[in-house]
């Protein structure tokens, strides 16, 4: 008689599964000493977005670190800002690639790693562009080899999309970006978790920025003061009228963040200008914000105004295609007793850029820290394990 067919039971099975995640995760912690090395190496390499020569420097760096665990590295020239660079990994399966999305500029100057060293305190490792997103750079790397190690090879076509020009608006990388991401099953961005509970982001509001120009008729304050239009007058009205633009309850908001103007004091002044940032919760409010912006008309009709700018980033809108993707996070982190949030925050990235154009798209799957752009920048070191165990799952699972 042959031997009775056993199934076993699910809670067994279950239990395995878990095991082989606790298992994994343990990879990843016994290697934690050996990413902190990594990413302190980023961050001592200045590569501010201004600075081609310095950003040039990281990328090669970045180019042949992938290179190492088999990338085929492609550079991408750039005139104004840094080369992004492009690193495809190859699979035996012959499926669409999974994307991911990172940076490796940052905004602070070159010479800020003198005032603010990378150093490590209290769990904590510390730097300029630390979270925003050196860890996130490093992460992918260890992700990647990981998923070799364990599966003798990558069970996904992977490429890394590295951009130099993000903080800055990726003018340079976005239509690259776009592009890749239109072969691509999914979009990772390695952009810093939301909070210290590590979120996802699932959503992002878009960002725009606008420039008025009001040119009035300058005079002498003090002889022929009747006879100047003053375009500071003309401009602090605008300010006032454009500022109503906001509407917080709908996520849409207008800040007036930089003005200049006029010459000296005894001038009228004949020119003054204001830079704006505007952010929106829904890519159906860009049309009709960009509309008001470009009918606004002096309240002085000897004042000329002019209007520069525009919508950079839509959206990245909460979509089915996200609420997938978190929801398959959600799952890998359940495995090691792990409860993964999701947050919708105001900031744009380049993730904005490829949810835009409809790709699955998870964001804020890098570091997990405060002090993003501020001198207290920080990793939490001990989280590092557990976010690459989340970005290798997701890849496999893509
Ligand atoms: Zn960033």
């Amino acid at each position: 008689m042959p031997p009775k067919k056993t199934s076993r039971p699910a809670v067994h099975v279950a239990n395995e599964t878990a095991a082989k995640w606790h298992d994994r995760l343990h990879y990843f912690e016994t290697r934690q000493d050996e990413m902190v090395r990594t990413i302190r190496e980023f961050v001592e390499i200045e590569s501010p977005s201004d600075n081609k020569l310095a950003a040039d420097r990281m990328g090669a760096l970045l180019a042949g670190r992938f290179q190492t665990i088999g990338g085929g590295a492609r550079i991408h020239r750039a005139e104004e800002f840094g080369d992004s660079i492009e690193i495809t990994f190859p699979a035996r399966a012959k499926t669409k690639p999974v994307l991911l999305l990172g940076h490796f500029d940052t905004v602070y100057p070159m010479g800020t790693l003198a005032k603010m060293p990378c150093h490590a305190a209290d769990g904590r490792l510390h730097g300029p562009g630390v979270l925003d997103m050196k860890s996130g750079v490093a992460l992918m790397f260890y992700a990647i080899q990981a998923l070799q190690a364990w599966h003798g090879g990558l069970p996904q076509p992977i490429i890394v999309f590295l951009v130099s020009d993000e903080e800055v608006g990726s003018y340079s990388s976005r239509h690259i970006t776009e592009r890749l991401a239109r072969e691509s099953a999914a979009v990772f961005v390695m952009e810093p978790a939301a909070g210290l509970r590590g979120a996802v982001k699932t959503a992002r509001k878009g960002v725009g920025d606008y420039t008025l120009t009001v040119k009035g008729v300058a005079a002498h304050a003090g002889l022929d003061p009747g006879k100047g239009h003053s375009a500071i007058l003309e401009l602090a009205r605008q300010i006032n009228a454009v500022s109503k633009f906001s509407d917080l309850k709908k996520g849409l908001s207008v800040n007036p963040g930089v003005i200049r103007g006029g010459t000296r004091t005894n001038v009228v002044a004949a020119e003054a200008t204001v830079e704006i940032d505007v952010r929106i919760k829904r890519a159906s409010q860009a049309a009709a914000l960009d509309r008001k912006f470009r009918r606004v008309k002096p309240f002085d009709k000897h004042c000329k105004l002019s209007v520069e700018g525009g919508i950079n980033r839509l959206p990245m809108e909460r979509n089915a295609g996200v609420i997938a993707l978190y929801k398959k996070a959600r799952l890998i982190a359940q495995q090691i007793d792990w409860t993964l949030e999701e947050a919708a925050v105001g900031g744009g990235s380049d993730g904005n850029f490829t949810a835009g154009i409809g790709i699955p798209t998870l964001d804020g799957m890098g570091g997990v820290g405060e002090g993003a752009h501020a001198v207290h920048e920080h990793i939490v070191i001990s989280e590092l394990p557990r976010r690459a165990l989340l970005l290798a799952g997701m890849i496999e699972g893509a």
